[in-house]
């Protein structure tokens, strides 16, 4: 059974008195004025959740917004204390009242308002609040409770498009309240356009008033915010505490309704995005370096897009700002899943418009009245097909699927493919491995049979760590698949497609060149084979009389000794250590790996201290793997990557739509 820990703390982050001036970032960018004094101050809240294999921590950060380049600063002091990128989830609250923290705010026109003094005070803070979250780890149950708030904000673009979702989760431990995280889609903006003092916002107030009332730290995050204001928009800080008033006895009310959640799977689907940077605003911020953050050579934004699932509890990263218009379908095709959305969160990339409600002709980005129509979120996107990439990966981190990974020998899979099927596991996805043959005599100074069973145990091993739910061993006799009855071997493979049913199929390819190993042609040729004929009805249909159903999978990652096409890799950066331990498993094969390689470079004459020397064979794996995926990684601006042939609906996803 999972126990899921928890632990939370906090750091304030009013600037020290130390650190010179800095600027406002409120409503009107550039030319801002030095804060003044403290109306209440703000703060980083971070809470570590931990089922004891994953880690995942979330800082709510009461400031206007952080790009990507500050997050990643964050992320490299974290990797000291074993956090891995897609473990850290970092968002800013979009006070209008905190310090300049993205440069937008500068005291004259071009120049960046950040201090630099207290950007590393932050990312210190941060750092700090994690640490000590994670020191405070306590076993924590998970409760969830949810309201609707429509009356107090305003969608001042379309009126009745309105998303007035409050949702509250909070952390028990022995009955007592450790952390809260809530959402809420009205922005932070009470404080009024003349304001020079310091303030968290409505939404600092509602926190503190939960950690008094109820205890423990609570974390707040924007929910689909963009063109949504609290009815008290910029109308000063008594209308704060009424506002905040209303907000927290919402909350009070749910607060003891909350209902008790599984807190088992515990995954994360963490994903790198490229996004358009279509507006020449932006561009110019970039150029001149306001944003201090790298693009990419077609001068497009890296970003990031996740969802952290807790159960049946889906919290969905987003890096700007969307509209509530923009998942409306995705929220109506998961109505059984309960989704927290955070803005905001990992990068501050402005506002996602959906396609319908995007008014701005694409050469037209001056001015915020056009034909009498407010404007003023298109000024404050990237540009219209960002949203675009938004919403179809949000979309598609809600898609589950089932993987079968159809390997020849114990160790093809793990080798070629382990990073990717460790994602796509971790991921949630089923995944199935099939070996096909047994590798009887695939070991060195052992007899056939000892052969056979101890690689049977180590490639269970193996597959497990890669997440395997189901193992199947076709036992074919190794290097013999060329003599064996062909289209007896097919019919199995469609047999197995039939069964799992999967949408994706990862094997050997038949574009591969060079291969010695006959048993890897046979396999690519019956796996792709079987991959269609499984959906013809009139094959083998003494299948259907046992149950099975015609079935054609979606999408085929094929690898290759060498492979002639690649179009298509997967990013395995934080699954390079799980994918060199399941090859590490495959003790027996390695053994006779590593003493084949020793024969060959003995026949060159050649000493090659890594295989001469008594070095154990998990080490040799460790550098091997590392300069292989880390070459193939470069290619793609990543540090471990493996890549493919894949095969989907082709030309079938341009006539698709949604
Ligand atoms: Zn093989």
């Amino acid at each position: 059974m999972t126990v899921l820990k928890c632990g939370t703390s906090k750091r304030n982050i009013v600037p020290p008195p130390d650190i010179g001036d800095c600027y406002i970032a409120g409503y009107l960018t550039m030319m801002a004025p030095k804060i003044k004094d403290v109306h209440d101050p703000i703060y980083a809240r971070a809470m570590v959740l931990s089922d004891g294999t994953t880690k995942i921590v979330l800082v709510s950060v009461e400031c206007i917004g952080l790009m990507a380049d500050f997050i990643d600063r964050v992320r490299d002091r974290l990797s000291a204390y074993d956090y891995k990128e897609r473990q850290i989830y970092v968002w800013a609250t979009h006070t209008h009242a905190g310090p300049d923290t993205m440069g937008l705010w500068g005291p004259l026109i071009g120049v960046n308002g950040i201090n630099k003094k207290y950007q590393f005070f932050l990312i210190e803070s941060i750092v700090q609040a994690v640490i000590e979250a994670e020191q405070n780890l306590e076993d924590a149950e998970l409760y969830l409770t949810k309201s609707n708030l429509e009356k107090l904000v305003e969608n001042y673009r379309i009126k009745d498009d309105i998303n007035g979702d409050l949702k509250v989760v909070k952390f028990v431990s022995n009955n007592k309240v450790i952390g809260s995280l809530w959402t809420y889609a009205a922005q932070p903006e009470i404080t009024t356009r003349e304001n020079v003092s310091i303030s968290a916002d409505y939404p600092g107030i509602v926190c503190d008033m939960i950690e008094k009332e109820f205890g423990g730290i609570s974390l707040f995050g924007m929910g689909l915010c963009g063109s949504q204001s609290p009815i008290y928009c910029e109308a000063g800080y008594e209308k704060m505490e009424l506002f905040a008033k209303d907000v927290f006895s919402e909350i009070q009310n749910i607060f003891p309704k909350a209902v008790k959640l599984e807190v088992s799977p515990i995954e994360i689907r963490h994903r790198r995005v490229d996004m358009k940077l279509e507006n020449p605003d932006f561009q110019f911020l970039f150029a001149i370096g306001i944003f201090e953050r790298e693009l990419k050579e077609d001068n497009n934004a890296i970003s990031t897009i996740s969802k952290v699932r807790i159960g049946n509890l889906h919290i969905v990263h987003v890096p700007g700002e969307p509209f509530p218009g923009l998942f409306t379908k995705i929220l109506n095709n998961n109505s059984e899943k309960e989704i927290m959305f955070i803005s905001n969160s990992n990068d501050s990339i402005g506002y996602f418009i959906p396609l319908d409600q995007f008014s701005l002709k694409p050469q037209v980005w001056v001015d915020d009245i056009v034909d009498g129509k407010f404007i003023g979120h298109e000024t404050e996107s990237i540009g219209k097909e960002a949203a675009e990439v938004v919403r179809r990966t949000v979309r598609d981190l809600f898609v589950y699927k089932t993987v079968v990974a159809f390997g020849t020998h114990a160790d093809d899979l793990t080798i070629w493919a382990g990073g990717t099927l460790k994602k796509l596991s971790a991921e949630g996805n089923k995944l199935i491995c099939i070996r096909i043959t047994d590798d009887y005599w695939d070991c060195v100074g052992i007899t056939a049979e000892q052969g056979y069973k101890r690689n049977r145990k180590e490639v269970e091993r193996a597959y497990k760590r890669l997440g395997a739910e189901e193992i199947v061993h076709m036992d074919y006799p190794t290097d013999t698949l060329v003599g064996v009855d062909y289209m007896e071997l097919r019919k199995r493979l469609i047999y197995l497609i039939r069964k799992y049913k999967p949408d994706i199929v990862v094997s050997f390819d038949l574009n591969g060149t060079d291969e010695e190993n006959m048993d890897h042609i046979i396999t690519a040729q019956a796996v792709n084979e079987a991959c269609w004929q499984s959906s013809f009805d009139l094959c083998y249909p003494e299948h259907f009389e046992e149950g099975l159903e015609i079935h054609l999978p979606g999408e085929r990652y094929l690898f290759a000794r060498n492979p002639t096409v690649i179009n298509f890799h997967v990013d395995i950066t934080d699954f390079i250590d799980d994918k060199i331990q399941a090859i590490s498993e495959h003790k027996t094969v390695l053994k006779n790996w590593f003493h084949q390689n020793l024969l060959l470079a003995r026949a060159n004459r050649l000493y090659v201290e890594l295989l001469e020397e008594d070095v154990p064979n998990a080490i040799r794996v460790n550098l091997l793997v590392k300069y292989v995926y880390g070459e193939t990684g470069k290619k793609y601006g990543v540090k471990y990557a493996e890549e493919y042939n894949k095969i989907d609906a082709g030309f079938l996803a341009d006539l698709a739509s949604d």
